[in-house]
């Protein structure tokens, strides 16, 4: 434990896992670390208002190529010691040895963080297209990152997946056969990259059911408040974003505000779909500003789900 931190750990913070089990509704939010004062002042800001919707759990994101180590480990350490929320860790293969990777998740457990979202990791410069090259002596795929988290101690892992699936993998099957295996190498949950179209998750559920895999899915969702997510869908989501959702957009494209007020619908409307269909909760992608996801959340009430750390 770091010292000088008032620590509100309890004994045993539960798990991602322990409350899917428990048939709850997951509610959550992710954060990724900033670069500047201004930035890291938004980022509490922005936690500080999402705390009070007292959500499942809270990520944080590592930056591409490993790049941001440091300042995930000592947010996620403050977010475990001075907040009530629970947080969840992104942890990344890129340019680790195994001896580094085990020294981080080490730390982690120092920290009483216990739940750990196990990615392989974007290269250097966050381009997924980009060739992932190995550290020569660390780990391959995600898979094998997860395997080194359950070896290393009482961990719930979550995993990544890809609705339109991931822009290296060959076809949709291998994808979908490789994801399998990584959840039957110990994954509790997996986490969805953003999409925007309700049936593109429900596809991916059940391409994954159909191969008998049923670890939960929990589907990620960035509202879309400004055109240019637009134009950027490609690069976030994997695929262009959805024609017959693009023209409801258009429709108000001249009227920034009129844009975000759809945007926050729209999504509203994405989540309901989703949680009617038995999605296990939504993830937020929050690009550490509260107020649209909060819009949306609201949206949603009455709240269906109650906070691991009620
Ligand atoms: P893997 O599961 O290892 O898959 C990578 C590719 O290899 C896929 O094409 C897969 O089909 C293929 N593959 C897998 N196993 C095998 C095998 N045994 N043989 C052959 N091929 C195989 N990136 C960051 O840098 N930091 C983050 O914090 C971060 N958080 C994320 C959170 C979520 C919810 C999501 C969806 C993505 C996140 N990413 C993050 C991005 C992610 O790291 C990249 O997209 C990365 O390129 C793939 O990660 P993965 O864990 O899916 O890799």
């Amino acid at each position: 434990m770091a010292l000088g931190l008032p620590s509100r750990l309890p004994d045993r913070v539960p798990t991602v896992r322990e409350m899917l089990a428990a048939g709850e509704r997951s509610f959550s939010f992710e954060f990724f670390p900033p670069k500047t004062d201004e930035g890291e002042r938004q980022l509490w800001r922005a936690i500080r208002e999402l705390e009070a919707l007292r959500p499942t759990f809270v990520s944080v994101t590592y930056g591409a190529g490993g790049s941001t180590r440091d300042r995930t480990v000592d947010i996620v350490e403050r977010l475990a010691h001075e907040t009530t929320l629970t947080p969840v860790a992104h942890f990344t293969a890129v340019d680790h040895s195994i001896k580094e990777l085990r020294h981080l998740i080490g730390r982690f457990a120092d920290a009483g963080v216990r739940n750990i979202l196990a990615v392989r990791g974007d290269p250097r410069g966050g381009n997924p297209l980009d060739e992932w090259v190995k550290h020569p002596e660390g780990v391959q795929y995600a898979e094998d990152l997860v395997r080194l988290i359950r070896q290393s101690g009482d961990f719930c892992v979550g995993v990544a997946a890809f609705p339109y699936k991931h822009p290296r993998s060959a076809t949709i099957e291998s994808d979908t056969e490789y994801f399998v295996r990584k959840c039957r190498a110990g994954a509790d949950y997996a986490i969805t990259q953003m999409f925007f179209r309700a049936e593109d998750y429900l596809r991916l559920r059940d391409r994954v059911a159909a191969m008998g895999c049923d670890t939960p899915i929990i589907p990620g969702v960035m509202p879309v408040t400004q055109m240019s997510t637009i134009a950027r869908s490609e690069q976030l989501s994997g695929a262009p974003f959805p024609p017959e959702v693009a023209a409801r957009f258009e429709a108000v494209a001249h009227d920034p505000a009129a844009v975000r007020r759809l945007g926050v619908e729209h999504a509203a409307e994405m989540c309901q779909t989703l949680l009617d269909e038995g999605a296990p909760g939504i993830h937020f992608i929050t690009f550490n500003r509260s107020s649209a996801t909060r819009e949306v959340f609201q949206a949603l009430a009455p709240r269906p789900a109650t906070a691991l750390t009620a």
